[in-house]
């Protein structure tokens, strides 16, 4: 499960995602659309995993977005726009982001 940066509840959905491949830094990176059911916030998120160097890293971020910017990225995934996407990985990465916490979820 995902917790959200906002509201802290594990209530984070990841509804479209989108993977750009690797760049010069990570060797997956992924821009996808979040949605939290606990407190009703869109957002625009960055996976990145590396498996460069020491080990594995993971880094994935999301910032809150109002709703006309959530349908112009829903727009670009569901187009699979990748100049556009990468655009919205520079921007996200840019915006001041929450890292998203994820844990296995205990069944
Ligand atoms: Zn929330």
């Amino acid at each position: 499960m995902f917790f959200c940066p906002t509201c802290g509840e594990p209530s984070l959905i990841i509804e479209t995602s989108v993977d750009l491949g690797p760049d010069d830094r990570s060797d997956e990176v992924a821009v996808q659309a979040v949605h939290c059911d606990a407190c009703d916030c869109h957002g625009a998120a960055l996976y990145e995993e590396s498996r460069r160097g020491d080990g594995e890293h993971v880094h994935h971020v999301m910032c809150v977005l109002p709703t006309d910017e959530v349908h112009a990225l829903h727009l670009a995934l569901t187009d699979v726009d990748v100049p556009t996407l990468s655009g919205w990985a520079g921007k996200i990465r840019r915006h001041s982001t929450h890292p998203i916490i994820y844990r296995p979820e205990c069944v």
